[in-house]
């Protein structure tokens, strides 16, 4: 078995166990292969396993493999950070975005996608521990931006995404999944549908799917260590 189909494997199985170790379905958990910074040629192996969901975090890069990579049935998320000046191209050649943190950015991409007549799906990044050094709207300010993007026509809003600090112990990390689980919950209670919970990285993943997560985002550990 070559190298990459030995790690795809491994994280299956760490999923699943995962998923059973604290009582849930492995279905209901979505693996997205994070490919940044990795060839095409790991891509395509990956893809040939049956892995279709890819995340990206460069655009210049990204838009290089999307158009190389000519399977249809590839999902291209972009995970990275959003700017102005890149939320046509996003908006054009996507079909998730992880990162929405402006309400500006969401009507943006709002804009640029009524063209394809197929909303981008899309996540808020949630900054749980409210630190300035950090991506995403505070838990104060999510309902706000939540209903904004729930009004336009070309996001379809799922869900919530979050990084927790990896050089914070682990249980203050599991405490930020728990809150985003909840902040979910509040949002839906206002009568919000959303079915995302976008958390869980290689380090992280057995916490984030005991929190809830339905999408881990994985890189390391199904493509090996980025140079
Ligand atoms: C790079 C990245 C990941 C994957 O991280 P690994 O630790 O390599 O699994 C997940 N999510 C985001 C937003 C990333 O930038």
């Amino acid at each position: 078995m070559s190298e990459i189909s030995e790690r795809y494997h491994q994280v299956r199985q760490q999923i699943q166990a995962a998923a059973e170790q604290c009582g849930r379905s492995p279905d209901g958990i979505e693996l997205l292969a994070v490919s940044k910074r990795k060839p095409i040629e790991d891509i395509e192996a990956m893809y040939a396993l049956g892995q279709k969901a890819f995340g990206e975090n460069y655009l210049q890069e990204a838009l290089l493999k999307i158009k190389a990579i000519q399977h249809n049935d590839v999902i291209w998320h972009f995970i990275g950070h959003i700017q102005s000046n890149k939320t046509k191209e996003i908006a054009l050649h996507f079909d998730w975005v992880h990162g929405i943190e402006k309400a500006k950015h969401a009507s943006q991409l709002d804009k640029h996608r009524a063209i394809l007549g197929k909303p981008l799906q899309a996540c808020i990044q949630v900054n749980i521990t409210g630190e300035a050094s950090k991506g995403g709207v505070t838990i104060e300010q999510l309902p706000e931006l939540a209903n904004h993007i729930s009004q336009l026509e070309n996001i379809q809003l799922r869900g919530l995404m979050t990084m927790p600090d990896p050089n914070t112990p682990a249980e203050e990390q599991k405490a930020v999944f728990t809150r985003l689980r909840e902040c979910k919950e509040q949002l839906q209670q206002q009568g919000l549908t959303l079915d995302t919970l976008s958390m869980g990285m290689s380090g992280d993943m057995n916490d984030a799917i005991c929190e809830g997560s339905t999408m881990i985002r994985i890189g390391t550990a199904l493509f090996g260590k980025r140079e």
